[in-house]
């Protein structure tokens, strides 16, 4: 697998929780069409001709960009880089900014995936959430992106909001559900260092649901959702059968991905990168003809296999003979006495030599991922 990011930096108006890099302007999107271009172009100069096999537009909104845009950059894409038959091309799309005809133009530009930020369906939820979509154009939007052909659709879905209820969420589930979107990811709200929200619960001024309410959350989105054929993939990730998102099993699993726009990080198999998260750093850096990359690191053996354990055992399983092959270790071996117990205590499935967490192991992934990765570093 081979991926590649495109960060598109704008919104119309930030919301609380978000940490991505984006800015509440659109005046700049031209010019900033015309720099991922130039950088498009100082990437593709050492491509070495694997086929990709999904393209993220992600932000911010990146649709807030004309269709004409999106049409520029996958046309400009497609002349530089290979892409496999079956590629996947996803679009990440704000509800409140999408209409028929420039879902239309996005499909005919080569998108064929799309995710819609929805996250609750509770006016006072989204309120709490600085969203600027309604419930009502959640329901529009994916009526729209079936009728323009999309047959690829994922929602975002967020809970523990405060104020939010088990019956609040029960009804955001099964309002989503009646939807029918192919995919399904369900992030608990974070309070991330540096956002409004943080500051917010800094002062006093927002309270956290409490852990177990939290935690009973976790347990009716994956219960309701595992009843509707929404399998877990991920600890946040749900789809139907074959809809898993191609582009998040490259980040998963480890493979490489290739990143542009500001803020954007890459992956090429032993080297990360990341581009500077200033729309002026990165647009100065790429106009002068360098590659906008504020720093980057090699990742020894030891980051790598850490790595490996962590992203898999919190996906969709570790799998034995493939450690054996990339790193000479005995999974069972190592992980013991811990895999033992996690195993009979119900947190771990052994099954055709994959290691893949239960549904109770996903409500203990990151003890049981963090653990496991260091036991076999170490
Ligand atoms: S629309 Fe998306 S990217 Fe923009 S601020 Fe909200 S969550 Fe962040």
């Amino acid at each position: 697998m081979f991926g590649l990011y495109l960060h598109i930096p704008f919104c119309e108006k930030k919301c609380s929780y978000c940490d991505f890099y984006s800015i509440e302007s659109t005046e700049h999107i031209q010019r900033f069409v015309e720099t991922l271009k130039r950088e498009i172009d100082l990437r593709a100069a050492t491509y070495d001709g694997t086929a990709f096999t999904s393209v993220f537009f992600g932000g911010g909104t990146p649709s807030l960009l004309h269709p004409d845009e999106i049409m520029v950059i996958t046309t400009l894409l497609r002349s530089h880089f290979v892409f496999s038959d079956d590629c996947e091309w996803t679009m990440e799309c704000n509800p409140g900014t999408v209409t028929l005809e420039r879902l239309e133009g996005y499909r005919r530009s080569g998108i064929n995936r799309l995710s819609f930020g929805v996250q609750s369906f509770q006016p006072a939820e989204l309120e709490f959430l600085d969203r600027i979509h309604n419930a009502d154009q959640a329901a529009v939007s994916m009526h729209l992106a079936r009728r323009a052909g999309f047959d690829n659709v994922n929602m975002d879905l967020m809970f523990a909001v405060p104020g939010q209820t088990i019956e609040t969420l029960r009804d955001n589930l099964r309002r989503m559900i009646e939807l029918q979107p192919d995919h399904i990811s369900a992030y608990s709200l974070i309070y991330e260092h540096g956002t409004p929200l943080y500051a917010d619960l800094l002062k006093g001024r927002v309270t956290p649901l409490p852990e177990e309410v939290d935690a009973e959350m976790y347990h009716l989105v994956i219960s309701t959702l595992r009843q509707h054929g929404y399998h877990q993939y991920e600890v946040s990730n749900f789809a139907r059968p074959g809809r898993e998102c191609r582009h998040n099993l490259t980040y998963w699993h480890g493979e490489p991905y290739l990143s542009v726009g500001p803020s954007a990080h890459g992956f090429l198999g032993t080297t990360r990168y990341w581009n500077y998260r200033s729309l002026s750093a990165w647009t100065d850096h790429v106009m002068k003809g360098a590659l906008p990359e504020a720093n980057h690191e090699h990742l020894s053996a030891s980051d790598l296999l850490t790595e490996h354990v962590f992203l898999h055992l919190r996906a969709d399983g570790l799998r034995l003979a493939e450690v054996q092959r990339r790193f000479g270790l005995d999974v069972r071996q190592r992980l013991q006495p811990d895999l033992t117990y996690w195993i009979e205590a119900g947190f771990v499935n052994d099954h055709n030599d994959v290691l893949s967490l239960t549904a109770e192991g996903y409500r203990v992934c990151d003890e049981i991922s963090s653990k496991a990765a260091a036991r076999m570093a170490g």
